[in-house]
């Protein structure tokens, strides 16, 4: 089974920071029609903080690439911040020297849960969980079927993509979102659809 090496994930990360680049208005518009308009400013500069981790420490393992990007996060104000730090965190405690289909899925069922502890979300609130559940389920069957992590990854990317756009359809019942309840129908959640650009971004074809 082909895993991803080190010079994989680092492609992977610098194509999902620099899309967070290009995209991080439109996450802000997304966060101003349903929350209060931070949400992209929030999430660049944790890649921003990221990668200058990534350019000072030059980790050489996988872990400590996914390291640095959840540093960024937990160090980054918001309510994504924390989560998606936390969320990260468990992509660097599943990562060996390379990552396997089957340590992607540990990666994100741990990952999910660990979000969900922290903020109570479930499917179908409106919140980041709603990409972050199916992409972890797209995994879960991926690595029993004895996949390769690259078309894992891509099968993670269409589930988190199907999932954030089935967001625009909820009424929020966390965050901010839940403030404006119907107000925000028809608005795809910022976090929801950060996670689908990041698992698009394992695809060198890059995000949709
Ligand atoms: P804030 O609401 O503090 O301004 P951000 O704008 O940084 O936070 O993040 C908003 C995103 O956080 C939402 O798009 C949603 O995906 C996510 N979110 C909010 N509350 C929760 C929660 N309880 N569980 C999971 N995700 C949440
Ligand atoms: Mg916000």
């Amino acid at each position: 089974m082909t895993a991803l090496r080190l010079e994989d994930v680092r492609s992977w990360v610098g194509r999902f920071i620099e899309c967070v680049e290009q995209r991080h208005q439109d996450l802000t518009d997304l966060d101003r029609l349903a929350g209060d308009g931070d949400f992209g400013t929030n999430v660049r500069s944790a890649l921003r903080r990221a990668q200058s981790r990534l350019d000072t420490t030059r980790p050489d393992t996988v872990a400590g690439v996914f390291a640095a990007i959840s540093d960024g996060f937990l160090h980054t104000g918001g309510t994504s911040g924390p989560l998606f730090g936390m969320w990260f965190r468990e992509f660097a405690k599943a990562a060996s020297d390379g990552l396997r289909t089957e340590q992607l899925a540990l990666a994100a069922t741990n990952a999910l849960a660990a979000v969900q502890r922290l903020g109570h979300a479930e499917r179908g609130h409106k919140t980041m969980v709603d990409a972050m559940a199916p992409a972890a389920q797209a995994l879960a069957i991926a690595a029993v079927e004895g996949e390769d992590a690259p078309d894992a990854l891509a099968r993670a990317a269409s589930a988190a993509r199907a999932g954030a756009e089935s967001t625009a359809q909820l009424t929020a019942s966390r965050g901010r979102a839940s403030y404006v309840g119907d107000h925000a129908l028809g608005v795809i959640d910022p976090g929801a659809l950060t996670v689908a650009l990041f698992f698009e971004s394992a695809s060198p074809a890059g995000v949709g």
